[in-house]
C-alpha cells in the first residue's frame, strides 16, 4: 500500500533454542538491501526475546513477543508484562494470536487490555483476527472479522498498531484464501478502522497471515490494504523468510 512501509513479521511460535538465533543473521544477510525499504521483525519465543534483540542492535530488524500480560507487574505466575518485554529490547507484541483465543480462551475484552498494555508499554500490539473455517463456510468471515475487530482494538489505538488478518483455517496449514477474499477483507478492515480512528487507521498497517511462502507471498504483497504478512513456519528458515521479504514490491527485487 502507497504512503504505509511494509511489515514483515515472522512468528516462531514454541519453536527455537539459542542455536537457532542464527536464522536472523543468516536472514538479514540474505535480505540486503530490501531491508531499507521493509520493516523486518523476529518474534521469537519470550526465552530468546533479550538474546534476540542483543543481536539485533544496530540492524535494520526488530524483535517482539508473541503474548504480553495485561497488568504490569502482579502476583500472575509465568506470566510476562509488556513493561518486561520492552525491558528486553522488543518493539512489538503479537496479541490473539488464533492459537492463544483457542489454548489460553482469550476473549476479545482480554486481547484488547492486553494491546493496551503493550501500547502503555511503548510497544506496537499485532492485533490478531480471524475467522475458521465453518464461519468462512456460512458465510460469515466479514461478519466475525468485524466484531473480533471492534472488540479486540482498543480505542487507545490511534498511534501505532498493527492488524493481522489470519483466517485460522489457512494458519499451518497450506491452505490460503483467494487474492479477491484476502482483498475483501483487507478493505473491510480498513473501512473500519477509517470509519474509527480517522486519518491514523487510513495508515494502520494490516498484514496478511496464514499459509505465506515464497511462492505466493509476491501476489499477496500486491493485494490492495495489504501492508506485509505475519509469517509462522516459513520464518523458520533463514532462505524462506528471506525469499519471502525480497518478494515484497517496495524491496525492488
Ligand atoms: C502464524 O502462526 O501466525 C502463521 C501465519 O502461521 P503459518 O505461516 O505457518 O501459517
Amino acid at each position: 500500500m502507497a504512503g504505509v512501509r511494509p511489515l514483515i513479521a515472522g512468528n516462531w511460535k514454541m519453536f527455537g533454542k539459542r542455536a537457532d538465533l542464527g536464522e536472523i543473521a543468516a536472514t538479514l544477510e540474505s535480505v540486503g538491501k530490501a531491508a531499507d525499504a521493509v520493516d523486518v521483525l523476529f518474534c521469537p519465543p519470550a526465552t530468546l526475546v533479550a538474546a534476540a534483540a542483543a543481536n539485533c542492535g544496530g540492524k535494520p530488524i526488530a524483535v517482539g513477543a508473541q503474548d504480553c500480560h495485561a497488568n504490569t507487574e502482579g502476583a500472575h505466575t509465568g506470566d510476562i508484562s509488556a513493561a518486561m518485554l520492552a525491558d528486553l529490547g522488543a518493539r512489538y507484541v503479537i496479541v490473539g494470536h488464533s492459537e492463544r483465543r483457542r489454548d489460553h480462551l482469550e476473549t476479545d475484552e482480554a486481547v484488547a487490555a492486553k494491546a493496551r498494555a503493550a501500547l502503555a508499554a511503548g510497544l506496537t500490539p499485532i492485533v490478531c483476527v480471524g475467522e475458521t473455517l465453518a464461519e468462512r463456510e456460512a458465510g460469515r468471515a466479514g461478519e466475525v472479522v468485524a466484531s473480533q475487530l471492534a472488540g479486540s482494538v482498543p480505542n487507545e489505538a490511534g498511534g501505532d498498531l498493527v492488524i493481522a488478518y489470519e483466517p485460522v483455517w489457512a494458519i499451518g496449514t497450506g491452505l490460503t484464501p483467494t487474492i479477491a477474499e484476502i482483498g475483501e477483507i483487507h478493505g473491510e478492515i480498513r473501512k473500519r478502522l477509517v470509519a474509527r480512528f480517522g486519518d491514523a487507521g487510513a495508515k494502520m498497517r494490516i498484514l496478511y497471515g496464514g499459509s505465506v511462502k515464497p511462492a505466493n507471498a509476491g501476489e499477496i504483497f500486491r493485494v490492495e490494504d495489504v501492508c506485509g504478512a505475519l509469517v509462522g513456519g516459513a520464518s523458520l528458515k533463514a532462505a524462506d523468510f528471506a525469499a519471502i521479504i525480497r518478494a515484497h514490491p517496495a524491496a525492488g527485487v
